[in-house]
């Protein structure tokens, strides 16, 4: 089939929620995906700060296909070896004591919310059921997340939502605490802001929330699915405040693009969780948890996250040596990275695709850059030459 037959029966037959490059990608190798035309990009959102271990990681690709080959799903009324065997991993490199096993981020903020519910409920009676989100943040798509994201316009055409949630400016930790109350049963932060343009959390404001939701019996839940997993530099992002919530949620990289989530808590959120109370058919499943076991594996090896916080911190670097009237700032950390521009990053995406670099945005003026987390200073080297003439076109 040719590409324009492609993009014209995906106009016919497909539901029009996307705004999807006039491109049709059909093979994907470490940093670098190829399209129908034989074009080749350099690939710096690694399908939106997913595909950590790059493209057809053959690592991936043979415990995929083994364990396709040996059991693909059986449900979660029986035991298999690869969840164990990933959970095992979770809980022993985290706070955590338990790991409930999802397919996304969006249902796994979902289920962290309803969990937060229930623990509040067995602790503080009915009222204690409201939730603190922030401005900027992006938890999901589903309804409970959806009431925990920011913006309107995400939220606005779908409601009314789930009662109970108000969001306070995100870094500001006086209107937190004007929100946090008994009656609150959980905070919901994303320790770096990955939708909302590339902003961490300041430590003083990260402290301050874990010290009014022991205050008030609140959960602190820590949003990692865009920011977690050595994408910072550091297994979890939170290790860099020195704060450890009570429950965290992960997706984005955890299988290298196969649908994923988790959610992770300490034991004494799990024991208000009882059998039966919350689960889903295909979660946690063989074949998705032994890809998350090679991601994890090698993610989590000390070399492995050093040479994403050095080349995180080697790309902000020649990002802010750039001579560009149009940059306003260079953020963020390890290899999730935000350059603020004073104009539109739209057109920037777009000449930078037709250029052979694939980057993405984080809002309208916020060029976001999410490589895969095997990414060279060659590779970085390379994408900033590219950027540095589209923006300087801008
Ligand atoms: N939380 C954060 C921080 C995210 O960045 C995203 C996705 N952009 C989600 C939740 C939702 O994840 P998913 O699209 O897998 O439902």
């Amino acid at each position: 089939m040719d590409k324009q037959s492609i993009i014209a029966d995906e106009a016919r037959y497909v539901m029009q929620t996307y705004r999807r490059a006039e491109m049709v990608l059909e093979r994907g190798e470490g940093v670098y995906l190829y399209d129908t035309d034989g074009r080749r990009y350099l690939d710096f959102m690694a399908g939106i700060a997913v595909v950590a271990l790059g493209h057809s990681d053959p690592e991936v690709a043979t415990a995929v296909a083994e364990q396709a080959a040996t059991l693909t799903h059986v449900s979660n009324l029986f035991h298999t070896i690869p969840q164990v065997g990933l959970a095992q991993r979770l809980v022993e490199h985290s706070f955590a004591d338990r790991v409930f096993f999802t397919n996304s981020g969006s249902e796994a903020n979902e289920g962290a919310l309803k969990f937060a519910r229930k623990w509040a409920r067995a602790r503080g009676g009915e009222g204690q059921h409201e939730i603190v989100a922030f401005g900027g943040s992006f938890h999901g798509r589903t309804m409970g997340a959806l009431s925990t994201t920011y913006k309107a316009i995400y939220r606005e055409p779908f409601a009314p939502l789930v009662p109970g949630v108000c969001f306070a400016p995100f870094n500001d930790l006086d209107a937190a605490r004007a929100l946090i109350s008994d009656a609150t049963c959980a905070v919901i932060v994303e320790p770096v802001q990955g939708e909302g343009g590339i902003h961490a959390a300041t430590p003083e404001f990260l402290r301050g929330l874990r010290a009014l939701c022991d205050e008030h019996g609140a959960l602190l839940i820590f949003d990692e699915v865009q920011c977690g997993l050595g994408r910072t530099g550091r297994l979890w992002a939170h290790e860099a405040y020195d704060v450890t919530p009570d429950v965290m949620t992960l997706a984005k990289p955890l299988a290298n693009g196969l649908p994923i989530g988790a959610i992770l808590v300490t034991e004494d959120v799990a024991a208000a969780i009882g059998p039966g109370e919350h689960g889903s058919t295909f979660a946690g499943g063989p074949v998705v948890c032994r890809a998350a076991q090679v991601v994890f594996d090698r993610v989590s090896r000390p070399d492995f996250l050093a040479a994403v916080a050095a080349n995180g911190d080697y790309l902000r670097r020649r990002l802010r040596a750039l001579d560009s009237p149009h940059i306003v700032d260079v953020r963020g950390a390890g290899l999730l990275v935000g350059v603020e521009l004073d104009v539109p990053v739209a057109p920037i995406l777009a000449a930078a695709r037709a250029r052979g670099l694939l980057v993405i945005n984080a809002g309208d003026k916020v060029l976001r850059i999410a490589p895969p987390l095997i990414v060279t200073p060659e590779h970085i080297d390379d994408a900033v030459a590219i950027l540095s003439e589209c923006v300087g076109q801008a």
